[in-house]
């Protein structure tokens, strides 16, 4: 996690990072800090707490042409100013912001204080630092900083500068960075994602692991490994600014949920003859795996029910995190499928590494262009759904179930019908989040919103649907929030079920219908306060939440009114949907 940018150009860099760290916020809003170069050398501003609006700080900090940020997750020492980034040496000559984790930082440590360095923070970052300055006493800081990362173990983004140097030098292992080049005027940039500098290009590079980047005149890319120059093509990026900010709105939350009319249908923007292609990896696959984390896991869930209900298929489906006590399964003709957002994801990354390892071949779905899950697959499909800033997914959670549909009715040959059955409900979806809607849904986050616990059942296809709302319910407003399927509930939880408990159910017009209205008479019958998200209203539901009648693709829709809920719920108790606590989005670290 943690968000990095760095600049260096003809204008003042102060300004830049500063927006760039808020649009990186969702990375990590523990503390935020930024070094910038100037004719004094590195001057440092350190804050503890969210950037808020950048434009607040603006004075406070150091004119220059050159500098770098940092916004902190922390994993290596309390969130306190002295554990913020940028570290520094104690001469200030060089300063580093890190994304990532130093696995030997307190052997580095050890050795570094045995040489007479002073450490004034409990970070692993700091060691970089010090290390770089250790190398300096006897070469230049370029060869310097090489030395230091062949001596790290662990996963890094780097970005740092000496007083002395007029380059930036970026690098990075396991941990996501990408420069921005704006060749006309002479602007670099580098960041842990896209929309840190989008407002200022959109032609970028993607770095890969084990690469350092010296931005010079140009971005210079070295191989840290056999220390060749490596030549590197551009790419260009067609999100726009806009989508990158919260325009009118109040949280990007509920502007992302409002986009989900339009990103569901670019989602189906997916060549058919890849999508084919990939139906027949999977038909012939040995054994075919679902790997993610998160509400990409939940989307995961939902694809093993499609592919036995739209294609008659199993398929296996893995927390991206335990998936290596999988790996005795996996042969060369096991075929994988991953989801990520970000395509950063730490877990989903090592994953894929312990599944190459195999012989394994690799699908990808990410939202990200260029992404490091993107990278290393053989096949990756795009979500299309623009930058999703907001810390929890709710747009590319339908961006993925889309493409997993459709992937599924690829399987039997029957594209042409899911897309149909698609781009049907894409339309439907837009009723959920008319301003009538919106306003019922406000309502009972109103009556909900000072619950302690509350209980999501569904079943089939809707069970992976009820988890990805606990977990909506749960990431924003702090609720307890717990799915079962509904046939589960007697089997145990039913005993926390009280008086006026609320029990969200998920009851579509599929053949779940039924069961669903008796699971839901036995929690009323028990003084469950039941709300029902179906087509049809039933004597069973207390509250009932209007949605399209979509059978096979109901999962789409029938997240958005818990996608809502859940904003309202975190509004309602004074919390901030886009950063809820301790989260931060593109989970880098495992
Ligand atoms: N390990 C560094 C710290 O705690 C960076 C953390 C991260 O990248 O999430 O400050």
């Amino acid at each position: 996690m943690c968000g990095i940018i760095g600049y260096k150009g003809s204008k003042n860099a102060a300004d830049i990072i500063l927006s760039g760290l808020s649009r990186l916020e969702y990375r990590g809003y523990d503390s935020w800090g930024v070094a910038i170069k100037n004719a004094q050398g590195l001057e440092i501003f350190k804050q503890v707490g969210k950037i808020s609006d950048a434009k607040e700080h603006e004075e406070k900090i150091a004119k220059g042409t050159m500098g770098m940020g940092h916004t902190r997750w922390a994993t290596h020492g309390k969130v306190t100013e002295e554990n913020t980034h940028p570290h520094t040496t104690t001469d200030m000559k060089i300063a580093v912001v890190h994304n990532g984790i130093i696995e030997n930082y307190q052997t580095l440590r050890d050795t570094l204080l045995q040489k007479g360095h002073t450490f004034t923070s409990q970070t692993d970052t700091e060691a970089i630092a010090h290390l770089i300055e250790e190398y300096t006493k006897t070469t230049d800081f370029l060869t310097a900083v090489k030395s230091a990362l062949s001596d790290i173990k662990g996963s890094f983004a780097i970005v740092c500068a000496h007083k002395d140097c007029p380059d930036l030098v970026c690098a990075r292992r396991d941990s996501p960075l990408v420069i921005g080049v704006d060749h006309k005027n002479k602007e670099y940039f580098v960041a842990s994602d896209i929309p840190a500098f989008i407002e200022h290009t959109k032609d970028v590079l993607f770095v890969d692991d084990n690469e350092l980047v010296i931005l010079k005149d140009r971005p210079v890319f070295y191989n840290l490994l056999d220390g060749r120059v490596v030549e590197k093509k551009e790419h260009h990026i067609d999100w726009s600014v806009e989508q990158a900010k919260k325009g009118d709105f109040d949280h990007y939350m509920i502007k992302e949920i409002k986009e989900q009319k339009e990103t569901i249908k670019n989602a189906l923007a997916q060549k058919d003859s890849v999508l084919e292609g990939l139906a027949q990896k999977i038909n012939e696959g040995f054994g075919v795996f679902f790997v993610a984390a998160g509400t990409s896991l939940n989307a995961a869930k939902s694809a093993s029910y499609m592919f036995s209900k739209h294609a008659g298929k199993h398929v296996n489906v893995a927390d991206a995190s335990e998936f290596e006590y999988y790996k005795n399964f996996l042969t060369p003709k096991t075929l994988m499928i991953t989801l990520s957002q970000s395509g950063e994801t730490a877990d989903v990354l090592s994953a894929v590494k312990a599944a190459k390892e195999k012989g394994v071949e690799i699908i990808s779905i990410v939202n990200v262009m260029g992404s490091s899950l993107a990278r290393t697959s053989d096949v990756s499909l795009l979500m299309n759904a623009g930058p999703e800033i907001c810390v929890v997914a709710t747009k590319t959670y339908t961006s993925q179930l889309a493409i997993l549909h459709l992937l599924a009715y690829a399987v039997t040959g029957r594209l042409e019908r899911g897309r149909e059955w698609l781009k049907y409900a894409a339309d439907k979806v837009d009723e959920l989040t008319s301003d009538t809607e919106i306003k019922k849904l406000e309502n009972l986050a109103m009556r909900l919103k000072d619950s302690k616990h509350m209980y999501l059942i569904g079943r089939g296809l809707s069970y992976p649907t009820a988890e990805e709302a606990a977990l909506k319910i749960k990431e924003v407003s702090y609720i307890h929030a717990e799915a079962f399927s509904g046939g589960a509930l007697k089997h145990g939880a039913m005993a926390l079920i009280e008086e006026r408990t609320p029990v969200i159910a998920f009851a579509p017009s599929d053949e779940t219908f039924d069961d669903m209205i008796s699971n839901c008479m036995e929690v009323k019958a028990r003084g469950a306060f039941v709300i029902g998200i179906s087509p049809k209203d039933n004597e069973a539901f207390d509250f009932h939440i209007k949605v399209p009648e979509l059978n096979g693709t109901s999962p789409i829709a029938n997240i958005i009114p818990i996608q809502v809920l859940s904003y309202y719920l975190a509004v309602l108790n004074g919390l901030d949907p886009d950063r809820p606590r301790n989260l931060a989005k593109s989970v880098t670290v495992k």
